[in-house]
């Protein structure tokens, strides 16, 4: 069998330059990473092995002054500069450059139009509710922005009302333009002369790898797709990957490669030209896919 790892899987620019960022403040002394710096146990293990302390919000406000903490790539509210500040810890800012731009935005609309008539306007938007990126998000609007997972949802907006829609930057495409597409009909609906405006703010660093991991995933017979189980990002590209090729399934480790060798041997004894293609996450190390690679060819 052949087995190919694909080259446009694996950490995007953002998490790339976080987990660098990371590494490279180690070699300077102890380091704490507020939230895992990545939504990958494996890597995650791999850079507490050289010694980063993964902290959550309660450590942040018990740590000792001076302590050095990395802020990762999905950036933070304004409320966690502000802890770190009154506690006199030095703040390491690895969020990636693509979201604190969206921040800037939001935080420039927020202020732009908090006074706006009697009725403030709604800052809206489209993302997971509780996601590390979306609570940096709405930090920028004092909380007051209101996020929208679905359609389903739309019940939470005054259509009477001003509507200044963003998109947390991993979703996806469809469902914004599908989002834009409803709030424009029901806004048509109650004769609403209110501001719409909408900002696709999505990465196309994730929104371009959907058609090539399903390209890769039909250029294969069988599909590994290697993320964590944490991760959103993960779910949902391993969701896209099943849908072009049925064949595909999810592994976090190389360890789970045991789970799938009969039925990779079965169909290699009857293919011996069998095509195995491994692929992941924007989360997703290349080592671990290496890691796969290596365990699967050892096992065939
Ligand atoms: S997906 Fe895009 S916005 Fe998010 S961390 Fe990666 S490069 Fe940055």
């Amino acid at each position: 069998m052949r087995v190919t790892i694909d080259a446009h899987s694996g950490f995007c620019f953002g998490v790339t330059r976080a987990i660098k960022a990371a590494e490279s403040e180690l070699e300077k002394g102890s380091l704490y990473c507020l939230g895992d710096i990545v939504h990958n146990g494996q890597e995650v293990a791999r850079l507490e092995m050289k010694g980063l302390a993964t902290i959550d919000y309660d450590d942040l406000r018990t740590l000792p002054s001076h302590s050095r903490v990395l802020l990762r790539a999905h950036g933070e509210p304004p409320s966690t500069y502000w802890i770190a500040k009154q506690r006199g810890i030095e703040v390491i800012d690895a969020t990636c450059p693509v979201v604190k731009k969206l921040q800037d935005r939001i935080r420039a609309c927020y202020e732009q139009h908090k006074n706006d008539e009697a009725v403030p306007p709604q800052i809206v938007i489209y993302g997971k509710p509780g996601h590390a990126e979306v609570i940096g998000l709405q930090g920028q609007t004092k909380n007051t922005a209101i996020v929208i997972e679905n359609e389903a949802q739309l019940d939470k907006l005054d259509f009477g009302r001003a509507i200044y829609l963003f998109s947390q930057t991993t979703k996806s495409v469809e469902g914004f333009q599908g989002l834009v597409e409803k709030i424009s009909s029901l806004r048509h609906d109650v004769m609403s002369s209110c501001t719409f405006e909408y900002h696709d703010t999505i990465c196309r660093s994730v929104a371009n790898r959907v058609k090539e991991l399903q390209d890769f995933a039909r250029a294969n017979d069988i599909v590994l797709f290697v993320g964590g189980t944490k991760s959103s990002n993960a779910k949902v590209l391993y969701q896209h990957c099943k849908e072009a090729n049925e064949r595909t399934y999810f592994v976090s480790s190389a360890d789970e490669i045991d789970d799938f060798k009969f039925q990779i041997s079965n169909l290699s004894n009857t293919n011996p030209d069998l095509k195995v293609g491994i692929c992941g996450a924007t989360s997703t190390p290349l080592w671990l896919m290496e890691a796969c690679r290596e365990k699967l060819i050892a096992n065939s």
